[in-house]
């Protein structure tokens, strides 16, 4: 339900190709409330001046309450989202979130220099915006909406084409690459050769490695992640973070010994651990993977592997075994030793650095046995639960 002032604004949006047909075949509905209707009086008025002075004129909560309850009378477990340039702003991994839940919308749009903010502290779930700019009005962004989510409900489009597109999971959240239709030559502009080959993995090599706004960096670890991972071990597997590790790792990082010695600490929460599967699988400095029980398949700690910024050739890792069952048993080890081999044998970099607490003594064994070599000790390095803890650094140089 979108509540309006400029209901006509919709009237050809929605009326044509596919979402006219995922309309048709029952999958969606869009309705238009004007926000007018809710107004009292003769000129039945919807703005007033701001409190405080100022230029222009603001919405009044009235007529966004009476509309807004009225919405809600309709359809009481849908949700209010507010279009507003002050929102958090909107991407695909929220309309993939939104078409997830299948909850209906009550999308609310502003006019002139927005609404009466009591309505959004008392009224409004969720304040959304489609991007750093001002429109006049939120009418644009509640269109926006509805068609990114609604091409990602079931059945509106072939599921194949939102599984590798721009922002989609399997291209790491970053861009597609370029696309061609016939003619081959086009007044002089001929295909890239590759696509006319047949080959479909010399295709996807092709796409992979043309995906749009990368720098050469970024295009390395692209590449890393997806020829050289899963990477089996003797005993563990490596493989690039899966949305499904965030249960497992849910299951055990709330328990304080498996955190002990990492720089977080609980409690975890599944809105936290979903923030930093994203920001991990979105970072291409980072190769996020998880360790699995090479046996069963079944994720039993994290390994990541950061390239460093200021020197191309070296990495960061960070290692957690976070299911205890797994630990003294050499899991630990050949994970290790499978990240070590991928970043100087596949990989070619020169140097692995890591951090250790001082009173981890176990795992600083564990480095050692693998060939890393205690560089300093950093003084005061990490602040866990009010306390300076000093942290020892460890490198492992590939020529040595
Ligand atoms: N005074 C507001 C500000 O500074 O943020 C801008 C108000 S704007 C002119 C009028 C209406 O347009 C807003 O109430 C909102 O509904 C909509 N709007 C403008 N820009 C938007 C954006 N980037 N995303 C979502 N809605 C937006």
């Amino acid at each position: 339900m979108i509540l309006t002032l400029y209901p006509d604004m919709f009237n050809c949006s929605f009326s044509d190709s596919i979402l006219k047909r995922a309309q048709e075949n029952g999958l969606i509905e869009i309705r238009t409330k004007n926000i007018r209707d809710f107004a009292e009086g003769k000129r039945r008025n919807v703005d007033d001046t701001p409190f405080g002075g100022g230029a222009g004129m603001l919405m009044s909560p009235k007529p966004l309450h009476g509309a807004i309850s009225w919405a809600k009378e309709q359809n009481p477990n849908s949700k209010v989202i507010y279009l507003s340039a002050q929102g958090k702003r909107f991407d695909q991994e929220k309309a993939l979130k939104i078409a997830r839940e299948q909850k209906d919308l009550i999308l609310v749009t502003g006019h002139f220099e927005g609404i009466d903010e009591r309505i959004v502290d008392s009224m409004v779930d969720e304040e959304i915006s489609i991007g750093d700019f001002v429109l006049t009005g939120g009418e644009i962004p509640a269109m926006c909406i509805i068609d990114s989510v609604s091409r990602l409900l079931p059945n509106v489009i072939n599921e194949k084409s939102t599984e590798q597109e721009s922002y989609s999971e399997e291209l790491f959240f970053q861009r597609e690459y370029p696309q061609y239709t016939r003619p081959a030559d086009f007044m002089g502009q001929k295909i890239p050769e590759v696509l006319l080959c047949g080959d479909h993995q010399k295709i996807e090599d092709w796409r992979m490695s043309h995906i749009k706004g990368l720098s050469q960096a970024e295009k390395r670890v692209f590449n890393w992640r997806l020829s050289n991972f899963p990477k089996k071990g003797r005993k563990v597997e490596l493989r690039i973070f899966h949305r499904s590790d965030i249960d497992h790792w849910l299951k055990y990082l709330n328990d304080e010994e498996v955190c002990r010695f990492l720089t977080i600490s609980p409690p975890f929460t599944h809105e936290i651990e979903e923030e930093f599967y994203l920001s991990s699988i979105k970072d291409l400095n980072i190769i996020p993977l998880s360790i699995l029980d090479k046996k069963n398949s079944v994720p039993i700690g994290t390994l990541s592997l950061e390239i460093t910024k200021t020197n191309p050739h070296c990495a960061r890792l960070g290692i957690c075994i976070f299911n205890k069952d797994y630990w003294n048993n050499g899991y630990g080890t050949d994970a290790l030793k499978t990240a070590i081999d991928f970043v100087f044998n596949d990989a070619d970099l020169k140097r692995v650095e890591l951090m250790v607490f001082e009173d981890n003594k176990k795992a600083k064994h564990v480095y050692e046995k693998v060939g890393f070599k205690e560089v300093g000790l950093a003084n005061k390095k990490t602040l866990k639960n009010g306390k300076f803890i000093n942290t020892y650094i460890m490198e492992l140089i590939k020529d040595e």
